[in-house]
């Protein structure tokens, strides 16, 4: 049985890396007079990683990392005005609709009757908090958490704040970094629902995580089921002698 089922947001409930992935293929077209598209894509990159550190992540952070690798890509030559497209790029994310995944709603209608549901989510605070406002699910969740990292002792932490056993604890998202491993670490239950578009940050290689310890589905609107038979083993191994 589990005393709470917690679902990661971004890529998992609602788009947002695709946004990312516009927004990079705009300041890559601003920067190509300077620079080759590919090469200014990676550069961004970099200074991305480089800046999760001292900014934490979210629009912010990588409206940031644009201007300071528009700066080096240019190698100074970037004009104000061209500046000022970038910012554009990042207001107009900041301001996007969110848009739910096809049968997110439904089966967070289907599960909230039945169980205890949280939301875990990573980011810039004032950001998640007008996603999640504008996505109209926080009814379905009894808690929400808004963190700025999703590691094993972050985890670790939650699972002391509510009162719940690892073991009674199922982590649903799409990042193996953030949603699942660290979860499997301190012996919590995790499904992983990969999607199209995953922030390279967010990747692990898959060898890198036990396969027998967490499951994967296409799907958000397969989950139902797969809790049903979660359960369903559950209480048989408990039957078994
Ligand atoms: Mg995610």
């Amino acid at each position: 049985m589990f005393d709470m089922i917690a679902f990661d947001a971004d890529d998992t409930l609602w788009h947002n890396e695709k946004n990312y992935h516009e927004a990079k293929k705009q300041f890559a077209q601003i920067l190509s007079k300077y620079q080759d598209t590919e090469y200014a894509r990676r550069r961004l990159e970099e200074f991305e990683v480089h800046n999760i550190d001292i900014y934490g992540y979210g629009i912010k952070m990588f409206t940031l990392s644009m201007v300071e690798s528009a700066i080096d890509l240019s190698d100074g030559k970037i004009k104000a005005r061209e500046i000022q497209k970038i910012i554009d790029i990042s207001k107009e994310m900041l301001t996007n609709e969110v848009e739910l995944f096809e049968h997110a709603v439904e089966t967070l209608a289907i599960l909230a009757p039945r169980f205890d549901l949280m939301l875990i989510t990573k980011g810039d605070h004032f950001e998640q908090e007008r996603k999640i406002v504008r996505s109209a699910i926080s009814g379905y969740f009894r808690d929400i958490e808004i963190v700025t990292e999703k590691s094993q002792e972050h985890y670790q932490a939650l699972m002391a704040k509510y009162n719940i056993h690892p073991n009674r604890f199922l982590m649903v998202g799409n990042s193996l970094r953030s949603d699942i491993q660290p979860v499997i670490a301190i012996g919590g239950r995790a499904v992983y629902i990969p999607n199209e578009y995953t922030w390279f940050h967010e990747n692990l290689p898959k060898e890198e995580v036990d396969p027998t310890a967490y499951v994967e589905l296409e799907h958000i609107a397969q989950l139902p089921n797969l809790i049903d038979q979660l359960m369903k083993d559950e209480s048989t191994s408990i039957m078994q002698p």
